[in-house]
């Protein structure tokens, strides 16, 4: 499951091996191999939000959107990377390395500083990830009226207010701030929400590292417990929650049947008086 975590892991990864090598070829399953761009440098590489920006000699932006299902990997150029590459939707080569992506929701090459794209990335909250982060200007964000009866569940997941958090971190989040998912945003403190999305950055940070995502024990002051779990709560339904024993609940919602898990004890609803608005399964 990409998150806002993935891409900058990827960004960090490749950055090395690209920026300042000449693009040999391009292809996007779409529209095929894209010949302008070959023998352009390519200038930069950085993620914003879910989204993966290659800049290529201040001419072209190619643009890569994981999705819910998508994946990325880096070949050496001179490996057997052809078959793979073969079901790719994206495919970016330069002399040393070849990066692939598969099952991307999106992979466009734009017009360097092209408006559209711009006023797109504009829209998006400020990244969790980036060098610096204005709190409160997320929690004003997630202040705006249209926000109020929604459940911070789907406020974490969304995008406009902060960039970055996608399903993993959103149990975690709210397993880690006791928080019912289905509570609704006007009934959280500006407090709360600061301290949510700082410890989105916090967990999301400690996890650009290599190896798999662990956020059991990776908030400041947390013993890194040998846990056997690297999650509380994300994909642990049935089994009792590390901290009380209560077995893990699941409710799945939307189109794309996005999962929520909490614990029933932990995170109470009747803590705020009132019953869960949403069907739990
Ligand atoms: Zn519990």
């Amino acid at each position: 499951m990409p998150e806002g975590d993935t891409l900058h892991k990827l960004a960090l990864a490749v950055r090395p091996r690209l920026v300042g090598q000449p693009v040999e070829h391009l292809r996007l399953r779409e529209r095929g191999e894209i010949a302008i761009v070959r023998g352009h440098p390519v200038e930069h590489v950085e993620a914003v939000g879910k989204n993966l920006l290659v800049l290529i000699d201040r001419r072209w932006t190619l643009r890569v959107h994981l999705g819910l299902r998508g994946k990325w990997r880096a070949y050496d150029a001179s490996a057997g990377w052809e078959a793979p590459a073969r079901s790719a939707t994206a495919v970016l080569g330069v002399p040393s390395t070849v990066l692939a992506f598969f099952r991307s929701a999106r992979h466009e090459l734009h017009p360097y500083r092209d408006q559209r794209l711009e006023q797109e990335l504009r829209r998006l909250g400020p990244d969790l990830l980036a060098p610096t982060l204005d709190l409160e200007l997320v929690v004003a964000r997630a202040r705006a009226p249209g926000y109020r009866d929604l459940a911070v569940t789907d406020l974490l997941l969304d995008q406009r207010v902060a960039a970055g958090i996608g399903n993993v971190y959103r149990s975690e989040l709210l397993f880690l701030a006791g928080l019912h998912p289905w509570a609704p945003v006007r009934e959280l403190s500006d407090e709360t929400l600061r301290t949510l999305f700082e410890r989105a950055r916090e967990l999301m940070g400690s996890n650009l590292g290599p190896g798999p995502r662990v956020t059991v024990g990776a908030l400041r002051g947390q013993r890194r417990r040998p846990e056997t779990s690297r999650t509380w709560v994300y994909r642990r339904e049935g089994l009792p929650c590390l901290r009380c024993r209560a077995p893990i609940r699941r409710s799945i919602e939307g189109r794309q049947a996005r999962s929520t898990y909490w614990c029933p004890r932990c995170q109470p609803a009747e803590a705020r008086g009132r019953p869960p608005v949403r069907p739990e399964k």
